[in-house]
């Protein structure tokens, strides 16, 4: 794979807005500026009368709110001229000033990094990728080398540069702090743990974000997919290991330390198969690459016993497809757990939907209707309805809008007290 770096700004496509369309819990404790940010984020643009009505405001406080916020350079009136009739004024709606920040969004990965620029209202300006670096020898300071590289040719792919970026949010695969920025342990560092997001935050001077990779995937399905209108939803990953990242009424749940929703920790046989945690029976070790990739050196022959872990992976799914029995032996026990631990994950938490998301090629022989109908036997309750599982197969970039997600945010917070204090 090669670097690759592009602008994806079309200022003449219509943009229908991102983020959360239901409202949560913590909602009610935001200051109204940042109420009104979001609700007119969520749809694109909305007239004063229709944030009043989906907040519950009077049209009063909207109307001195929003002039405020239109003073401060956040939120432009424009006039909508599909609704004109043609007759008096255009009707005139609220946008937010795209322009008035960016930030960068980021996927660290075993394979490859990637990365785009969002402005303010959250759509994609620019986007790109770089190979993980063949002299990466795994330590905290070449995977910020990388990330600095990496941030510098996606801010440039946007015609900005990093002055202009207001913050980065950051994801990658393993234990995550998400309050302090600390990586407790990653399949991509030899090392741990470290303090990632301080360093980097040092080395750009912006705040940077950092969270796992599973909740940022989970942040882009609640922002910029399905579970933009659901309540509670599970989206589960299976890429190097399993992951998950859970949505309960309406906002990403974290757990007491930012660290829980470890789906592929949680143990499905006592005395089971060694994991890479150091534990047994771990669902992960039934269902990740590795497991697969340990299965095959037993079950299959040819020269693959030393070969890379992608290439016996690939040569396992060749076989498989071309209706080796033994290699869909391995796809098909590897269902059987997975759909042992979705079921799981319906009985805890009772999700309207479960996404499972990743871009790995065995995913149409992992995910079968048959370990689906095998998932929904095991996970049927009294009311005999199991969640719907939908399977979206997307690619990094998706996981990069997640960080951005994450750190526009933050950057709402942050402008929004700034402005309330100035
Ligand atoms: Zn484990």
């Amino acid at each position: 794979m090669n670097m690759t770096a592009s602008s994806a700004h079309d200022p003449s496509a219509g943009f229908s807005g991102c983020g959360p369309l239901l409202s949560s819990v913590e909602d009610a404790a935001k200051p109204t500026r940042l109420r009104i940010l979001e609700a007119v984020r969520a749809t694109g643009h909305a007239s004063r009368a229709e944030v009043a009505k989906s907040l519950q405001i009077s049209p009063g406080t909207v109307t001195s709110v929003t002039a405020e916020l239109i003073s401060a350079g956040l939120l432009e009136e424009f006039e909508r001229p599909y609704l004109n009739s043609g007759r008096g004024r255009p009707p005139v709606a609220l946008r937010l000033v795209s322009d008035s920040h960016h930030v960068v969004g980021m996927k660290l990965s075993d394979v490859s990094h990637s990365a785009v620029v969002c402005d303010f209202a959250g759509e994609v300006r620019a986007e790109a990728s770089i190979p993980r670096g063949q002299s990466s020898d795994g330590t905290a300071q070449s995977l910020l080398e990388e990330a600095v590289a990496l941030f510098d040719l996606v801010t440039e792919a946007a015609g900005l540069r990093r002055s202009d970026i207001s913050a980065l949010g950051l994801g990658l695969p393993g234990l995550v702090d998400y309050t302090t920025g600390h990586v407790q342990w990653s399949p991509i560092l030899t090392e741990g743990p470290v303090p990632l997001g301080p360093d980097l935050a040092a080395r750009l001077g912006l705040p940077v974000t950092l969270d796992n990779d599973a909740n940022l995937v989970t942040l882009a399905e609640l922002w910029f997919g399905a579970g933009r209108a659901k309540s509670d939803f599970a989206v589960v990953t299976i890429e190097h290991g399993v992951g998950m990242g859970l949505v309960l009424g309406n906002s990403l749940f974290r757990g007491a330390m930012g660290l829980g929703m470890e789906l592929g920790h949680t143990k499905v046989q006592l005395d089971g198969a060694l994991c890479r945690c150091g534990q047994r029976g771990c669902l992960e070790a039934y269902v990740a690459d590795y497991a697969l990739v340990r299965e095959a050196s037993t079950a299959m022959q040819g020269p693959l016993i030393n070969a890379a872990e992608g290439v016996v992976l690939g040569s396992l799914y060749d076989q498989a497809k071309a209706g080796n029995e033994a290699a869909r032996s391995i796809f098909r026990r590897a269902g059987r757990f997975l759909a042992l631990g979705l079921a799981n994950v319906a009985h805890l938490f009772d999700p309207n939907l479960i996404i499972l998301s990743g871009e790995r090629m065995r995913y149409d022989l992992l995910y079968t209707e048959e370990v689906l109908a095998e998932m929904r036997m095991m996970s049927r309750n009294t009311r005999g309805r199991p969640p719907v599982v939908e399977v979206h197969a997307w690619g990094d970039k998706v996981w990069a809008r997640g960080a951005a997600a994450l750190a526009l945010t933050d950057l709402t917070e942050t402008v929004v007290r700034m402005e309330a204090s100035a």
